[in-house]
């Protein structure tokens, strides 16, 4: 079932949907609508006596919104599980390598197939990635997330220093680069400009399955450590140019945080390292943010800037413990991503899995609801697309993930029943999931 197929649909089915971070609803029995461009324009509970033809029924399954992942690494798929718990090891050991090949075009055609398949199959519908240094396989990654059918937001890796010298090119010619990708790809819609930007030989019927999804830019210095002052004021400038997304890793782990200060002796701190090369803003995604002083998370707050959380990633490369309850303190917009290669899975049910478990080991608890909460509406406000997507409103696109799942206890009602099927979204692997959109 496709949902943009130019004719609206309705379908009756039950619903989970994030309401805030402790409440997620759990609607049964209820009627959906879309309009001709997937938009809901109908969304309530079934009436007693309704007309059913043209219903597609879909009772037997749970539909939740497609999820969001605002943290991977398109070319570190193929890094996945190469155990080495630490940070800076772990990169120069495994991680420029595989970034290094992926400067080859036809390798990286086929990872970012792979990549985006697996996205699909993990049911995501919107991902925030890196990409390599180079240009060119940078567009194959947007060329393929709009085949897949995924929102991808997406920048080539800026670095000018203290990385292996054949990951790094003639910067200005790398931002020149960075300059052309993000006019193509910001905000680009195929709906709105087909033939000057997607014509690479597609026939129309494909053009015409991808007319929903769009794409966005993200200009992406790598961290503090790999890029230099000048690179990273120049980047700035870019992306309040064009308006486009920044993201970048902060505060991962103690040995990063203390080689990116003896790198920026002009700052403080790590945080004020982006703050002086002015990269904070509302537009701006920090990466981990493990180890923060209180003066930081008040400059992130402050700029508007926003958090990803990657637990699996911290587990994996034994980062620390992501102070979760100081950081909603400061009420910051907090999202959740799976930092594939450092994070061992696409799977946002399992990255869930992983932040609960990281608190658990420290005899902390976190509601069940915040997880699924920060992977579908709270990634959406990461990415100030809140009107769009996130969750089931009138109003937002239909992009929902079908779940095949034993032993429900259909009479739960609410709180019981979102809690009950949650646990076992995260907690097992006892179900099937499809993507529609
Ligand atoms: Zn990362």
């Amino acid at each position: 079932m496709k949902i943009d197929s130019n004719k609206s649909i309705r379908i009756i089915s039950n619903f989970l949907t994030p309401e805030s971070y402790n409440k997620t609803a759990f609607l049964d029995n209820h009627i959906l609508e879309t309009d001709e461009n997937g938009k809901i324009t109908e969304f309530h509970s079934a009436p007693r006596l309704f007309d059913r033809s043209g219903t597609i029924d879909l009772r037997k399954f749970i539909i939740s919104p497609a999820l969001i992942d605002t943290h991977a690494h398109v070319p570190q798929i193929e890094a996945i599980g190469k155990h080495e718990p630490n940070l800076l090891s772990w990169l120069n050991k495994h991680i420029y390598t595989v970034e290094q090949s992926f400067n080859d075009l036809n390798y990286a055609k086929q990872i970012a197939d792979k990549f985006f398949t697996l996205a699909r199959s993990a049911g995501t519908s919107t991902i925030v990635a890196y990409s390599s240094g180079d240009i060119n396989p940078t567009h194959e990654i947007f060329k393929s997330a709009l085949k897949h059918r995924v929102r991808i937001v997406a920048g080539n890796v800026l670095m000018d220093q203290n990385v292996p010298q054949s990951l790094i090119g003639n910067p200005m010619s790398i931002l020149t680069g960075s300059m052309e990708l993000c006019e193509q790809w910001n905000k680009y819609s195929n709906k709105a400009d087909t033939e000057k930007d997607y014509n690479d030989g597609r026939n129309e019927s494909t053009q015409k399955q991808n007319s929903i999804k769009d794409s966005y830019y993200a200009f992406t210095p790598r961290f503090a450590i790999s890029c230099s002052e000048g690179l990273l004021q120049e980047t700035a400038k870019l992306a309040k140019k064009y308006d486009a997304y920044i993201q970048t890793h902060l505060n991962e782990s103690q040995l990063e945080i203390k080689d990116a200060i003896k790198n920026h002796p002009y700052a403080k701190t790590y945080t004020e390292i982006y703050q002086k090369s002015d990269l904070l803003g509302p537009k701006t995604l920090l990466a981990h943010c493990i180890h923060n002083t209180d003066e930081e998370l008040q400059i992130i707050k402050d700029t508007e800037s926003k958090i990803v959380h990657c637990p699996d990633s911290n587990l994996f490369l034994g980062s620390g413990r992501f102070q979760i309850e100081k950081i909603m303190d400061f009420d910051i917009t907090i999202g959740l991503g799976s930092d594939v290669g450092a994070g061992t899975s696409l799977n946002m049910f399992r990255i869930m899995r992983s932040m609960l478990y990281m608190q658990l080991a420290h005899q902390k608890k976190v509601d069940i609801n915040i997880p699924y909460y920060l992977a579908t509406l709270g990634n959406a406000k990461v990415l100030g697309l809140q009107d769009m997507i996130g969750s089931i409103e009138v109003g937002k696109q239909a992009e929902l993930l079908l779940i095949g799942i034993k032993n429900i206890d259909f009479g739960l009602k609410n709180n019981e029943a979102s809690k009950d099927i949650l646990s076992k979204l995260i907690f097992t692997e006892d179900y099937s999931m499809q993507l529609v959109n």
